[in-house]
């Protein structure tokens, strides 16, 4: 299949619904700064095929998407062990909610969730110790074969307003599911979601998720087992985008996984990666128009995992 025309369609019927609906994250200051009427989308097929659309190769601050490469980091090194301090259920919660972690023990529902990401920043710090920030962005540079970086004012807005993440990260260390101090596990979990990179970038790095944990173009390196990739994909398509999982899985029917900067990573197993990137979110924190293009996407192509 040609993707480029298709993606071109998708482009021009996008382009007119710019700015009539959704805003952009307004909690993380750097973030509200965003203009919101931006559009972009980008895809990397299993074989290395390329296409992109819009605003496509303008960096934006991938935010919840870090948590698929941080999950994915953890994964590598730690195994069924990963699983003892973090759940594989959806939470039908806002990805921010405090409620379900309190009865629940600290245990959070899924690595999606944001106390989730946060107990995955805590095994990795255990396991990498100050090098894991550098972790991240050295999976990145090999992901995307560019030099990838944090984003230092967005990661600072964040740390400086993170009051939510301070009550989860708290919550969690007063049940004992935390090793390290809450103020290092906050400053990785900032710091990932403060990655920044472009929708052709974010297409790339996914890759290995429709190669069954293949590296996207580095021969022979595998990244997961297909068993740890299956997994990642049913995570995704279960709990990747909060408590609009239901809908997503609804209207699109794919695994993705989506970030309030406003950019959403979805899968086609054994076929493709996608990116797209509008910033203005609806009510759950997922792009407005980013799900719209997906969901185009998957009516012009047919390609859908159901
Ligand atoms: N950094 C954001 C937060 O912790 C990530 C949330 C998201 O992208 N859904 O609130």
């Amino acid at each position: 299949m040609k993707f480029q025309p298709v993606l071109d369609e998708i482009d021009a019927e996008i382009r007119p619904l710019l700015g009539a609906g959704g805003t952009v994250a307004s909690y993380i200051p750097a973030l509200a700064r965003v203009p919101a009427a931006q559009f972009g989308m980008a895809l990397r097929t299993c074989d290395g095929q390329e296409a992109h659309a819009g605003d496509a190769n303008k960096p934006f601050s991938i935010q919840s998407v870090s948590k698929l490469f941080t999950l994915t980091l953890a994964m590598q090194r730690l195994g069924e062990a990963l699983w003892e301090r973090i759940g594989r259920e959806p939470s039908g919660n806002p990805f921010n909610s405090l409620v379900q972690l309190e009865n629940e023990q600290g245990k959070p529902r899924n690595p999606f969730i944001n106390a989730g990401a946060i107990a995955v920043a805590d095994r990795l710090l255990s396991l990498f110790g100050r090098e894991a920030k550098t972790d991240v962005l050295e999976l990145m540079n090999s992901l995307t074969g560019d030099p990838i970086s944090f984003d230092v004012e967005v990661a600072a807005s964040e740390a400086a307003t993170g009051y939510r993440n301070y009550a989860l990260a708290n919550f969690m260390k007063s049940f004992g599911k935390l090793d390290n101090d809450v103020e290092t596990v906050l400053d990785m979990y900032f710091h990932q979601c403060a990655l920044s990179m472009s929708c052709v970038q974010l297409a790339r790095a996914a890759g290995y998720l429709c190669r069954d944990g293949v590296h996207p173009w580095a021969p022979g390196v595998n990244l997961l087992t297909e068993r740890q990739t299956r997994r990642i994909n049913s995570l995704m398509l279960t709990c990747g985008t909060y408590d609009a999982a239901g809908e997503f899985a609804f209207r699109i029917g794919l695994p993705c996984k989506s970030g309030v900067g406003g950019g959403i990573v979805a899968v086609v197993p054994d076929q493709l990666t996608l990116a797209v990137w509008s910033p203005a979110l609806d009510a759950t924190g997922n792009s407005l128009l980013g799900m719209k293009a997906l969901e185009l996407f998957v009516t012009k192509t047919g390609l859908s995992v159901f």
